[in-house]
């Protein structure tokens, strides 16, 4: 194993022989891919790696040599992130910050904590709806909340991606509703 110290706290995206995205690693791990020709980098981050005897760009994206054959994962996971994420971090109502979700059917009224009816909301309109649905209100959804689809969110579900890594990821505003 290289002793390689990363300069930053930040990980690597990694992606399939096919540019596909397959997930997020530490830095050093991606070092070591690359140092092990395991994969090559196609994305520099800050700072330089050293190692007794290599010394590499930190990388940001790299991607795997070989093909992995991954099980296609049609569910998303319903996280908090994964829901900020899908709503581009902005309100469904007024597309201001978004601090909180808002389940669009009250769950009050039994609503489910499903993709369809979960959407990112600032604190001020999800107190302002309450028990309320949009309607009641007279309010309109900026998007119509679904499921998130495409390989992208093996990344997304679980943190915020470095915006080095744009190029890789479908990061697309939802379609307006
Ligand atoms: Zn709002």
């Amino acid at each position: 194993m290289p002793d390689i110290r990363p300069t930053v706290g930040s990980g690597a995206l990694v992606l399939n022989a096919t540019y596909e995205p397959l997930c997020v690693v530490s830095v050093r791990r991606a070092a070591i891919l690359v140092l092990s020709a395991k994969a090559v980098c196609v994305a520099d981050g800050d700072g330089i790696l050293h190692s007794a005897r290599n010394s590499l760009p930190v990388p940001s994206v790299v991607r795997l040599t070989r093909f992995v054959r991954v099980p296609y994962r049609t569910h998303v996971g319903l996280s908090r992130r994964a829901i900020f994420a899908r709503d581009g971090w902005r309100c469904a109502y007024c597309r201001g910050p978004a601090e909180t979700i808002d389940h669009v059917f009250p769950r009050s009224r039994g609503g489910r904590h499903a993709w369809e009816n979960v959407v990112a909301a600032c604190a001020r309109c999800n107190h302002t709806k309450g028990d309320k649905t949009p309607a009641e209100l007279g309010w309109r959804l900026h998007a119509l909340p679904a499921a998130p689809k495409g390989t992208a969110w093996r990344v997304l579900g679980h943190r915020a991606p470095d915006p080095r890594w744009a190029d890789w990821l479908d990061l697309r505003e939802p379609e307006a509703a």
